[in-house]
């Protein structure tokens, strides 16, 4: 296969402790309000600092803080396919709702987003054993299929982690828990290195 990750950190960030996206957070429970999108920089930006230190390429496609559009992350993405055919989206997130665990999503139906996210998901059993995984076995694989627009939309395979429940107590706490983090973070290391070795 071997492919190059376009990383994607959903929504936006803190800027001067404000957050720039509305709703995508936690209650503020005893750690205070967990942001969607500054979680999902904190996982972003150590996959790239590992990635550095491997030396493995990858592209991001939302390296500000504001909330950058779902379109212009669509539009950055297909510049880069444009020109390197050989690439794939990690958008990352964090879930709220009701649920508990984590869970990969591809568009619906059987695209080339499927083999790259079951990969994910089974290297989340091995390295994430505690964790629940909600996973949709009824087409013959892991991952849930719905077309959400960072997955229908670009040209290149795209997959969406949700790495917890931010409305459910023991994601909560999970979410800001340094260990988790760390082997949430190591596990799709792995995946990226494994698809990009293909
Ligand atoms: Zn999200």
């Amino acid at each position: 296969m071997s492919r190059t990750v376009i990383l994607d950190n959903g929504h936006g960030g803190l800027i001067n402790n404000v957050y720039q996206t509305s709703g995508k957070r936690s209650p503020n429970w005893s750690k205070g309000i967990l942001y969607e999108g500054m979680f999902n920089r904190w996982v972003v930006n150590r996959i790239i600092e590992k990635l550095d230190r491997k030396k493995i390429p990858y592209f991001h496609i939302s390296p500000e803080y504001t909330d950058v559009t779902l379109e212009t992350r669509t539009n950055r993405a297909d510049r880069i396919f444009e020109v390197n055919r050989n690439v794939w989206i990690l958008s990352v997130h964090a879930n709220a709702g009701g649920g508990t665990g984590i869970e990969g999503f591809t568009t619906i139906g059987n695209t080339a987003s499927d083999p790259i996210c079951d990969i994910i998901l089974r290297n989340f059993e091995t390295d994430l054993p505690h964790i629940v995984k909600r996973y949709d076995r009824s087409d013959g694989d892991r991952d849930k299929e719905r077309d959400f627009q960072i997955l229908k939309k670009p040209k290149a395979p795209s997959v969406l982690i949700e790495c917890g429940f931010m409305d459910h107590p023991t994601d909560y706490t999970r979410l800001w828990d340094e260990s988790y983090l760390s082997d949430l973070v190591n596990s799709l290391v792995r995946s990226v290195e494994e698809i990009w070795l293909g």
